[in-house]
């Protein structure tokens, strides 16, 4: 090597540092550390956005139907607000909102089997794995985003997964990270024993087990809430389960009055995150599905393959670093495998480059554009 070269190789040098510096405090750009992230099963896009639908209202022998009176308004936009208050007064007007296909937005699930386990596998890992084919209680082989984050020193022990189904641990393979995955009737074991904790655990025990794998949804988000408050993770995921049971048992009443709950759930979350300090204007809130379901009459009460509609679900976002663009319009398709990496982002972290084939970030929610 002669002393030009030297002096190019150098130079190569430290241009290709101060590149990788200038790449690395762009990603510390984002004002997000730490991640509220809430999924409720199976509520389809059509409720979302359109509010309850009224071929499927229950009719009163007499007067009004309460259902009907609850839920039912003349337009759209109403009756949205009326099923879920907090996503439309606050998440869709400061934050994003993506899946109305009436207004050429598309979100949907991309693993084909438009079944939970697939659908929670596919959110979690960044992929369709076509090898998560059913809802048996086989630990998932994928890695999952937020074991990806556990892994790391600055958010070990400081992720906290719940799910009403109890599938969870397999779904996100707890044993193999051994990170907090709670889920079904287990009752929560942190080592720590708190007043709320035990109350909730006897509530497991003492509540009637109406579904065999699965409480009310109120059991699970209070557990999830109590351990939010005490522990102030810096990723808390939790997974809600009565709007897909209510309907694969029939009970559109019920199906609205679960996805009243969840958006209550949310708001209880939210703004309890927004009067803590470890919280407070540097949280980013996700609310998404894990699938969607058929069509009105008969079919809304089911999804899967054979299923029209299924795939179709929705997603929305909410934080110091996302847009406020509110409901999306003619905007690309996004896919619940990209949400892994879009959580990832958030933080500043690259699950893709633990997981190549994850879906990419959404970049229309990342970053305020303004900035
Ligand atoms: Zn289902």
């Amino acid at each position: 090597m002669n002393k030009s070269h030297f002096v190019i190789l150098s130079l190569t040098m430290v241009l290709c540092l101060s590149i990788a510096i200038g790449a690395n405090a762009q990603e510390k750009q984002f004002k997000t550390e730490n991640i509220i992230f809430v999924m409720t099963d199976g509520l389809r896009w059509q409720e979302v956005f359109q509010g309850a639908e009224e071929s499927l209202l229950p009719e009163a022998k007499s007067g009004i139907h309460p259902i009907r009176a609850a839920y039912w308004r003349d337009t759209p936009e109403e009756r949205r607000e009326a099923l879920m208050p907090f996503t439309w007064q606050v998440m869709a007007k400061e934050g994003q909102i993506f899946g109305n296909q009436d207004k050429g937005s598309i979100s949907q699930v991309t693993n084909g089997y438009n079944f939970s386990y697939p659908g929670f596998s596919e959110v979690a890992c960044g992929f369709g794995y076509k090898d998560v084919d059913s809802n048996n209680k086989i630990y998932n082989p994928h890695l999952n985003v937020f074991e990806f984050l556990h892994n790391m020193p600055e958010y070990n022990g400081k992720v906290g997964c719940f799910g009403a189904w109890q599938l969870f641990p397999w779904i996100l393979n707890s044993k193999r990270s051994g990170m907090l995955v709670n889920a079904g009737y287990e009752p929560l074991d942190t080592g720590k024993s708190y007043p709320e904790y035990e109350l909730l655990n006897r509530m497991k025990r003492e509540t009637t087990h109406y579904w065999g794998g699965e409480p009310f949804d109120s059991i699970t988000f209070e557990t999830s809430f109590a351990y939010f408050k005490r522990e102030q993770p810096r990723v808390f995921f939790l997974a809600l389960g009565e709007t897909d049971e209510w309907p694969h048992g029939g009970r559109y009443d019920l199906y609205l009055h679960a996805a009243r709950q969840a958006d209550n759930a949310v708001r209880l979350l939210w703004e309890t995150a927004q009067s803590m300090d470890q919280y407070r204007d540097k949280t980013t809130l996700i609310y998404s599905t894990d699938h969607g379901r058929g069509y009105a009459p008969e079919e809304w009460k089911s999804h899967g393959e054979e299923i029209a509609n299924s795939e179709n679900t929705w997603m929305a976002f909410l934080g110091p670093d996302t847009e406020a663009l509110g409901e999306r319009e003619n905007v690309d398709r996004v896919t619940a495998s990209q949400i892994a990496a879009t959580l990832a982002a958030f933080l500043g972290e690259d699950f893709r480059a633990a997981v190549p084939e994850a879906g990419m970030p959404i970049d229309d929610v990342l970053g305020k554009k303004n900035n």
